[in-house]
């Protein structure tokens, strides 16, 4: 018996002749999440993937909480691989369902809701089988009926509920057996680095990085730029940043941060463009640098965590004014969602407490107290036209510090 790893992959099977680029990028970025922890054989097989460690005390716990921040992995399972023989399958499927019924027995004791696994002292159980290997003398129901028929005989505690048991009892005849009574899920999606890089407008807040993790998990490879207004914002605001992408490359593998100096432009601004003007025009500057940003490195599309209508600079009218700025493709995954389900994400990918730590950005220090909600091109660009933006541009994307975060 040799334990494993088995990783399930789901959207990729559709991608057709591309499939085995789709594979081929998600075993690299399997095998980079597991930097660290010791050898292991990574294999494919019949949609599925396996990984094998080479040392005995292998850090399963680890492997598998790094493994369900891959994107493109649908679920996976710790599980034991045995010779495809029904008398071994057998004792060892009695071994390990004597273990998790001892473990499920102990939770259930501390309290399970329904109080079933009690009644009676007996926890319920279905098997599930599976048959990928046609020589294997059983098909699959006579599998499930004979091997719950030995474990009901071979382990105490256990009785059969096929409608509502506590828990299923997994067998997947293949090459070899595997045998596991758990799968954990992970995000699906697909693996990053299939679906180019992207640039994403990162602040401190809670939208962007949802909005960055939203793109990763659709393939994009990612990269953010970040707008400091020092000493207008403090370093304790940078490093919430940096904390972020930190969050966030537990993803996407690693991430380069990209900080520009941004006070000498919002000083401008608010300098010479009227209040009501302030929010959209700093907001076309952040776009036009992250652009450049993203064609010197390789980007070709920008990310924000923009949501319509969520502030005065988001409503469809100032969006517009905002997106006229740059030629790029601009993606904002959150545009149609609501605060909660922005929030609820954060929370589900442990960014949320981060981005709330009370750090001012620079969209606070400078902010008009009556921005205008359906501001007019025409107006932005005519009191734009007021600044020296080109030399203002690049000066802040020439004074931009790079940090690679992660890995
Ligand atoms: P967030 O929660 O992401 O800060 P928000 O709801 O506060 O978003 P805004 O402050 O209007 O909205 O910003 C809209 C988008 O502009 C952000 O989601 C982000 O992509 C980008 N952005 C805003 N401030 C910055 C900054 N200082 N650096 C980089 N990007 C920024
Ligand atoms: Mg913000």
């Amino acid at each position: 018996m040799k334990k494993v790893i088995l990783v399930r992959y789901g959207e990729i099977m559709l991608k057709g002749l591309n499939r085995p680029a789709f594979e081929d990028r998600l075993i690299r970025n399997i095998k980079r999440s597991l930097n660290g922890l010791g050898k292991t054989t990574v294999s494919r097989s019949q949609a599925r993937i396996y990984i094998e460690p080479e040392q005995d005390d292998f850090d399963f716990e680890s492997a598998v909480s790094r493994l369900v921040r891959v994107f493109g992995i649908v679920s996976v399972s710790i599980v034991w691989k045995v010779e495809s023989d029904f008398e071994t399958i057998k004792k060892h499927s009695a071994e390990m369902v004597r273990d998790y019924v001892a473990k499920l027995g102990g939770s259930a004791a501390a309290g399970r809701e329904s109080g079933q696994a009690n009644a009676g002292g007996k926890v319920s159980f279905k098997v599930e089988s599976k048959r990928g290997n046609k020589r294997f003398p059983l098909e699959s129901p006579e599998i499930s009926r004979q091997l719950g028929g030995y474990l009901l005989k071979n382990v105490p505690g256990l009785k059969v509920d096929v409608n509502d048991p506590d828990f299923l009892f997994f067998v997947e005849v293949r090459e070899y057996t595997y045998i596991y009574c758990d799968i954990i899920p992970a995000f699906g999606g697909l693996p990053v680095g299939t679906s180019g890089k992207g640039m994403l407008l990162l602040s401190g807040g809670i939208d962007s990085p949802v909005a960055g993790w939203m793109m990763a998990k659709r393939g994009m490879e990612i990269e953010a730029v970040h707008f400091h207004t020092y000493p207008y914002t403090s370093e304790r605001a940078k490093d919430k940043v940096i904390s972020l992408a930190k969050i966030l490359s537990q993803y996407c593998q690693r991430i380069r941060l990209h900080i520009v100096p941004f006070t000498e432009i919002q000083l401008e601004i608010n300098d010479k463009c009227p209040a009501e003007y302030l929010t959209i025009i700093m907001r076309r500057a952040m776009m036009r640098i992250a652009e450049r940003i993203a064609a010197q490195n390789g980007a070709i599309a920008l990310i924000t965590g923009e949501s319509l209508g969520q502030v005065a600079s988001q409503t469809a009218e100032a969006i517009a004014v905002t997106n006229n700025a740059v030629s790029m493709p601009v993606f904002r995954p959150l545009i149609g969602m609501d605060k909660n389900e922005v929030v609820e994400i954060a929370r589900k990918i442990d960014t949320y407490e981060t981005s709330i730590l009370p750090y001012e950005d620079c969209c606070t220090v400078f902010v008009a107290k009556h921005p205008k909600t359906k501001p007019k091109l025409e107006e932005a660009k005519e009191y734009e036209s007021r600044l020296d933006l080109e030399e203002l541009i690049g000066r802040a994307v020439r004074d931009t510090e790079t940090l690679d975060i992660g890995d």
